[in-house]
């Protein structure tokens, strides 16, 4: 026989607990399992006027921020209709059916007001990685460095054509610790040696006017003295249909030597490896978390999107490894 829904929406009282309807395994229970913000309040309260209307708990709202960057929701207008639909984002939010979810503008308030001048995410940041370390996850036995291009939000107003050259000699526009770093390689890269331990220059002679001898396709040319040349033994091998030897260099050669300099130490293939373990962390970031472009402007907006990330990053991690526990060795 077929059944037909007879109860309808129209009831006025259910008996319905939330707790009962998230899963024992969900990824935001483990978290809560990790998450304590007990100090929370007392962190913030010289942020908060003794008087007045009460704000929004802010405890509320950095869970619903851990929600929003624990599933790459960056609208805070869109985790606002999420956590209002979805009922574990409710249960993590400490949010009953009835309860109101705050309205998205309130967390650019809080965000560009007293999170900021409170350094709020750092200190979140901090109690995540305590609680990191307490559960054995850092061992602070080394650490890793290492570079990933994430997109600014910035102004199409404001924005450079791309066809417009950038003039990187202005020493306006260059740091003083690359403008040394640039300098030390211009030192360095006068001149070549070849086999025979001869010179290879770019310039043999001085010309009335300066020549800055780089070519078209952004190299420099190195040639050996004639004189060397000829009587040289290896000259068969090294250039047999010239009377001297070429070599075309690029202008960014010495830079390239340092780099090949330094990947030739042990210390550098260990970096590389350790590296590694940071390049999954940004790819992790970027496509699980969405973090391929950040919403918040200047570098004290990227700053506070990306502690946050790696504060949330760093959670899902010690909840993963709590309730699977430590992997076995040996
Ligand atoms: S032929 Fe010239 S460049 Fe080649 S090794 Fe001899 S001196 Fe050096």
């Amino acid at each position: 026989m077929m059944g037909q829904l007879s109860s309808g929406q129209d009831r006025l009282f259910y008996s319905f607990n939330l707790e009962d309807h998230i899963p024992a395994n969900h990824l935001l229970r483990s978290i809560d399992r990790c998450l304590d913000l007990s100090d929370l309040r007392h962190y913030l309260a010289d942020f908060y006027s003794p008087i007045g209307r009460p704000s929004i708990d802010p405890e509320l709202m950095i869970r619903m921020l851990i929600v929003g960057y624990c599933y790459g929701i960056r609208s805070e207008r869109r985790l606002c209709e999420e956590a209002h639909l979805n009922l574990a984002y409710r249960w993590f939010c400490r949010l009953s059916l009835e309860d109101e979810v705050p309205n998205h503008s309130t967390f650019s308030k809080n965000r560009h007001g007293r999170f900021r001048d409170s350094d709020l995410f750092r200190w979140l940041f901090n109690e995540v990685l305590r609680r990191c370390m307490g559960a054995g996850l850092v061992k602070g036995e080394g650490f890793a460095v290492d570079a990933s291009i994430i997109k600014a939000d910035a102004s199409w107003q404001r924005g450079v054509p791309g066809d417009e050259p950038v003039n990187w000699s202005d020493p306006a526009l260059s740091t003083r610790a690359v403008r040394e770093y640039l300098e030390a390689l211009d030192e360095e890269a006068e001149e070549y040696r070849c086999p025979a331990g001869n010179v290879l220059r770019s310039e043999w002679r001085a010309f009335k006017n300066e020549r800055s001898h780089v070519t078209k396709a952004n190299t420099i040319i190195f040639r050996s003295r004639q004189t060397d040349c000829a009587n040289c033994p290896m000259k068969a091998k090294c250039c047999p249909n010239t009377t001297f030897r070429k070599i075309a260099r690029s202008v960014h050669e010495a830079a390239r030597d340092v780099a090949r300099r330094i990947a030739a130490t042990p210390e550098y293939v260990r970096s590389r490896h350790e590296r590694k373990k940071v390049e999954m962390l940004f790819a992790h970031l970027k496509r699980i978390l969405k973090l391929g472009r950040l919403r918040l402007r200047g570098m004290s907006g990227a700053t506070d999107e990306f502690t946050l990330a790696a504060a949330v990053q760093n959670l899902r991690r010690l909840a993963k490894f709590t309730s699977q526990g430590p992997p076995v060795t040996g």
